[in-house]
């Protein structure tokens, strides 16, 4: 791989919004490694797949790899952002993401798609850990689950604060608690607490880290 800065933390951290800055500040080709699992999980419900049957999801994400040829199913404009992140792909996205065997198959797909890229920042929940454990920068981004829940809701304004604290809080000990690659911080990441951070503060942590 060439140079890749890894993004990991819980969700509404933060994440995507200073990724897509560094990005075009460093020139660095981008990549959300969520919504892979948001697609595999959006499909499911389409299709009345129970999220939880392992053989059958991991069946469905070989079919999406396969019809849309391996790693553009990362990049797949089929999908609608907005679609994937209503709520009923944001409770089955949970479930998808604790199967080992989709696991293994989205990571086997974004090491394929940075050996085409030389410079790139991916986010996510395993990218410093398990994903790309050599990545040359690692960042944690982490904020108190009420920072992150009204950050959400002000971005959005879809649902009510007490909605998204909920979601917030059942997802991060969904990733916190499953058995592969569980959320943690790589022992070699910086971790930024962003709760009292504007995200000008943030970037600039991120951007003179990845400039040393
Ligand atoms: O980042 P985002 O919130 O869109 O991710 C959706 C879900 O996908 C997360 O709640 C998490 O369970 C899962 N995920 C993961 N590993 C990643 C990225 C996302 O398990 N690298």
């Amino acid at each position: 791989f060439g140079t890749v800065v890894a993004v990991d933390g819980p969700a509404a951290a933060g994440k995507t919004t200073t990724c897509l800055a560094l990005a075009k500040t460093f020139g660095l080709r981008y990549l959300e490694s969520g919504r892979t699992y948001r697609i595999i999980a959006f499909e499911a419900l389409q299709r009345e797949i129970p999220v939880d049957n392992a053989p059958e999801i991991t069946g469905l994400c070989d079919e999406l790899i396969e019809q849309s040829r391996s790693t553009s199913l990362l990049t797949s404009e089929r999908y609608a952002s907005a679609e994937l992140r209503k709520k009923p792909v944001n409770v089955a996205v949970s479930a998808v993401a604790r199967i080992a065997d989709v696991r293994q198959r989205v990571t086997s797909l974004i090491r394929l798609w940075a050996t085409t890229h030389e410079h790139c920042v991916v986010e996510g929940r395993d990218i410093g850990t398990a994903i790309f454990p050599r990545a040359a920068v690692k960042f944690y981004l982490t904020a108190t689950p009420e920072v992150r829940a009204m950050r959400r809701v002000r971005q959005e304004r879809a649902e009510s604060y007490e909605n998204v604290l909920e979601d917030v809080i059942r997802r991060d000990d969904a990733d916190m608690s499953r058995k592969a690659s569980p959320l943690v911080p790589a022992a070699d990441a910086i971790t930024i607490d962003t709760s009292e951070l504007t995200v000008e503060q943030v970037l600039h942590r991120m951007s003179s880290t990845c400039r040393s």
